[in-house]
C-alpha cells in the first residue's frame, strides 16, 4: 500500500475515533452523568526547560526527536508564560489591569511566533523580543498555582505587593473543597519559588527561613521532599541553611504527625526516602525529606560521551533521584481515600540553563524523563484505585532559559565539546545566546482524567492560535478536579483588534 494512502486511512481513522469520543462525551454530559473528577492530580514541571532542551535530551537517550517518557501524553499544547513585570516592560509601567488584559503585552505572537521553534519558524526579530524579558519562576508557579498574574519575585502574592495580597493556591484550595492530601517534591530547596508557590505565601521569593517555616509549621502539607539540608545536620543536631531555618528544622522534627528523614553520609538516600515513605504509608504519618548538597540541590545527573550507548550517572547516591523522590511522594500520598494533589519539579535543568552547561541540562533532562516514566508506571499498576480515569499527569515548563539552538543533529550517546566553565562550544554543535529566562512559549502534555475539556481553553487569549496562557492551567486543573472557578482576570474587549506598539 502506499504510504499516502495509510497516511490518509490512519487520519480518518483518528477522525472517526476522535468523533466517537465527542458523540461520547456529549451523551454522557447530555444524560446529566458528570465524567469522572481528577481525584489524584500530578503536575510535574521541568524549571527552564524548552522544546530544544528536550530535543536535545532526547537525541542523546535514543538518537531521535521526541521520545522522552512525556512525549507520548495525548494532550499537547504551547503555553504562554509572561508575568506582569513582562507585561509592563513592553507597554509600560502601571499598565498592567486585570480587569483589561491585552495579552499581547505580554506575548505577541506576531513576533514571537504561534509555536516554539522548531514547531513553527523562527521569525525575524524573534530571537531579541524574546531574550528581552521573561518571567521568574516565583510568578509563573504562582500563575499555575492561583490563576493570578503577578510581578517578580512574588509567591502566591498580588502584584504590587499589597499587605493582604496573599493568594490562596491550588493546593489549599483542593484540601479545602475536596479534602485532597498536597505534597511538593524538587530537586532544589523545598523552599525555591516553583514549590514554594503552591504551598506557602510570601512577598519576596528570596525569604526562604520565613518561607520554610510556613511550609512546616502552617500549611504542613502531607508530603515535602526536597533539598535545603544543612551539611552534617540530623534531627538530633538540627542546623539552618540558606534555605531552611532552624526553627523550621526543628518544629518538624518535633512534630509526631511527620516521619523526616534526611540526608546521611554513607546512605543511599533513594532507597532511605522510599522505605521512609513505605513506613509513612502504613502508619499514616506525613513525610518530610531533606537532602541535597553545598549548592542547595540534589547533585545533578551526569551524562557521559559515549556515542552509540548513552550513559547518564548519578554524583551520589546520598540524594534520591527525581523519580525515588516522586514515587515516595505518590506512596504517602496515594493513601488518602479523597484524593491528592503532587506538584515535582526537576528544578535544575534551570540552574543548569542558566550555566549555559550542556551537558548538566542533559542530567537533569534524564531525571526528569525518568521521573516522568515512573509516574506513568506507578499509574499503570493494576488492582489499586488509580488509573487514567480518575488521575491527571501534567508535565509543563515554568519559562523558557538560555535560547539554546541545537546546531548538529548529535547522535545518542554523543555530547557536544565543551569547554569551560564559562562554557563554550568551540565546534559549534549547540549555541546558547542568553544566561537567562526568555519569553518563549514552553510545552505543555497531559494524560488522563477530564483532558478532552482543555481544547476549550486555546487561543481564548490569543485568537488564531492554539496558545494557552499560565494562568489556564490553574483553572483546567480545578475544572478536572470537578470544582471549575471563574478566572479572576478579564481580557481587555478590544484586545482581539490590538496591535503590539511595534506595528
Ligand atoms: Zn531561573
Amino acid at each position: 500500500m502506499k504510504k499516502r494512502t495509510v497516511f490518509k486511512q490512519t487520519l480518518s481513522i483518528m477522525f472517526i475515533m476522535w468523533m466517537m469520543l465527542c458523540l461520547a462525551v456529549f451523551a454522557v454530559e447530555a444524560k446529566g452523568i458528570q465524567p469522572k473528577a481528577a481525584k489524584y492530580i500530578i503536575l510535574i514541571i521541568g524549571d527552564g526547560m524548552n522544546i530544544e532542551h528536550e530535543i536535545a535530551a532526547s537525541r542523546y537517550l535514543y538518537g531521535n526527536d521526541f521520545e522522552l517518557s512525556f512525549h507520548k501524553l495525548p494532550y499537547q499544547a504551547n503555553v504562554a508564560t509572561w508575568d506582569v513585570t513582562t507585561y509592563e516592560h513592553w507597554c509600560g509601567k502601571g499598565s498592567y489591569n486585570p480587569n483589561a488584559i491585552k495579552p499581547k503585552c505580554g506575548y505577541d505572537p506576531a513576533i514571537g511566533g504561534k509555536k516554539p521553534y522548531p514547531l513553527g519558524p523562527e521569525l525575524p526579530g524573534a530571537k531579541e523580543y524574546h531574550i528581552a524579558k521573561a518571567t521568574d519562576s516565583a510568578s509563573a508557579a504562582t500563575a499555575w498555582a492561583t490563576g493570578y498574574k503577578t510581578d517578580d519575585g512574588n509567591i502566591a502574592w498580588l502584584p504590587g505587593d499589597p499587605d493582604n495580597g496573599s493568594l490562596k493556591t491550588i493546593a489549599e484550595w483542593l484540601r479545602e473543597l475536596k479534602g485532597y492530601a498536597i505534597g511538593v517534591v524538587s530537586t532544589v530547596p523545598f523552599s525555591h519559588a516553583t514549590p514554594a508557590a503552591h504551598v506557602s505565601h510570601n512577598k519576596h521569593r528570596n525569604n526562604y527561613h520565613a518561607i520554610s517555616e510556613e511550609i512546616l509549621k502552617e500549611i504542613k502539607p502531607d508530603v515535602v521532599i526536597g533539598a535545603g539540608y544543612p551539611a552534617n545536620s540530623s534531627c538530633s543536631d538540627t542546623k539552618s541553611s540558606a534555605y531552611i531555618s532552624k526553627g523550621a528544622y526543628d518544629a518538624i522534627c518535633a512534630d509526631g504527625d511527620y516521619l523526616v528523614v534526611t540526608r546521611t553520609t554513607g546512605v543511599d538516600g533513594g532507597i532511605a526516602i522510599l522505605q521512609a515513605a513505605q513506613q509513612a504509608a502504613a502508619s499514616g504519618k506525613k513525610l518530610f525529606g531533606l537532602f541535597g548538597g553545598s549548592g542547595g540541590h540534589f547533585e545533578s545527573l551526569v551524562p557521559h560521551d559515549l556515542p552509540d550507548t548513552p550513559l547518564v550517572t548519578q554524583a551520589t547516591r546520598e540524594n534520591p533521584t527525581f523519580a525515588e523522590a516522586t514515587l515516595a511522594a505518590l506512596k504517602v500520598l496515594s493513601k488518602d481515600p479523597d484524593g491528592f494533589f503532587l506538584i515535582a519539579e526537576q528544578g535544575d535543568i534551570d540552574w543548569a540553563n542558566h550555566g549555559n552547561d550542556f551537558r548538566r541540562m542533559i542530567g537533569t533532562m534524564k531525571d526528569l524523563h525518568d521521573g516522568v516514566q515512573g509516574v506513568i508506571d506507578f499509574v499503570n499498576q493494576p488492582d489499586d484505585d488509580m488509573d487514567w480515569s480518575n488521575t491527571l499527569l501534567i508535565v509543563h515548563s515554568d519559562h523558557s532559559n538560555s535560547y539554546m539552538r541545537n546546531q548538529v543533529k548529535l547522535i545518542a550517546g554523543e555530547l557536544p565539546v565543551q569547554n569551560g566553565p564559562p562554557y563554550t562550544y568551540p565546534e559549534g554543535e549547540v549555541t546558547y545566546s542568553s544566561t537567562n529566562h526568555t519569553n518563549e512559549l514552553t510545552r505543555m502534555y497531559a494524560m488522563g482524567a477530564n483532558i478532552h475539556k482543555f481544547m476549550k481553553y486555546e487561543g481564548k487569549w490569543y485568537p488564531g492560535t492554539r496558545i494557552l496562557d499560565n494562568t489556564q492551567i490553574f483553572h483546567m486543573m480545578m475544572e478536572a478536579a470537578g470544582v471549575p472557578m471563574e478566572s479572576p482576570l478579564k481580557l481587555e474587549p478590544r484586545s482581539r483588534g490590538w496591535h503590539w506598539p511595534r506595528d
